[in-house]
């Protein structure tokens, strides 16, 4: 692994008075894809959301690089390069794609900074067709597919070094998941590192380089994704019903 650019460690999370998440700490580093899995409730999305200051309370430590995130406010995390698709999309249904682009343009924070070149509509049209076929239609009729493309790739125009993805195969038609697959891939190349949340082993498998796996909020396991797919132990204890 090159040097780590996202630490968490001893992160534990609150709603209200009760404890969620208890002691987590996992890393991804640049260009690196990870997948945080484990069944419903085991604290994927009050993983993400911690990151990204949006749980009622967090303590521990969240570095990015070398930047100490746990007291930041979630305006200045995504300032520094970290990029959340939230499980439900948030598009803007009465503008047409184009225009949900254009909403989530953020000048890049230094080009030398960038994970890339700078994001534009037409690269992301490159890497998701059927949003540049739509690129005129409103965005309220595409399917949720397509919609929780048109989240990632609007979160893209941000320019985030990092993105955390949350669930993105889920409830969505298979066709879409192998173009959610082909186009991780793609963004992995461009040099954006993902952390991804998510419960369905195969999608994990196919894009991810490693895995953690979270039971009742703790991290229970962690390995390359090539050997937890060889681990049955390790799946029949924390990812299948
Ligand atoms: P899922 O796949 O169902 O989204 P998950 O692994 O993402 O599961 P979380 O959504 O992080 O799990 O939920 C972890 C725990 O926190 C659950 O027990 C859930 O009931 C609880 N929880 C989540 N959000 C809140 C909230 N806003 N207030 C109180 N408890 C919450």
């Amino acid at each position: 692994m090159t040097e780590p650019f996202l630490v968490v460690s001893g992160l534990d999370a609150f709603y209200g008075a009760a404890q969620i998440l208890f002691s987590v700490g996992f890393e991804l580093a640049p260009g690196e894809v990870v997948a945080l899995m484990g069944r419903n409730g085991a604290g994927k999305t009050t993983t993400l959301e911690s990151i990204m200051g949006l749980v009622a309370r967090r303590t521990g430590s969240i570095v990015f690089r070398g930047r100490e995130l746990v007291r930041l406010r979630p305006y200045e995390i995504a300032r520094l390069g970290l990029g959340f698709v939230p499980e439900d999309r948030r598009i803007f249904t009465d503008l047409t794609v184009l225009e949900n682009l254009e909403v989530g343009r953020r000048r890049p924070m230094q080009s030398s900074e960038t994970a890339s070149e700078p994001w534009t509509p037409e690269r992301l049209f490159q890497l998701f067709p059927n949003l540049a076929e739509a690129r005129n239609r409103s965005a309220g009729r595409m399917s949720g597919g397509e919609q929780q493309m048109l989240t990632i790739a609007r979160t893209l125009m941000g320019n985030p070094l990092a993105i955390l993805l949350d669930e993105p195969s889920e409830g969505i038609a298979p066709i879409i998941v192998d173009q959610m697959i082909g186009m991780i891939a793609e963004l992995k190349r461009s040099g954006v590192a993902i952390l991804v949340s998510e419960q369905n082993l195969p999608f994990a498998a196919a894009v991810a380089d490693r895995a953690y796996i979270l039971e009742h909020g703790q991290i229970k396991f962690t390995d390359d994704i090539r050997s937890l797919i060889q681990n049955e132990e390790a799946r029949r204890a924390y990812l299948e019903l």
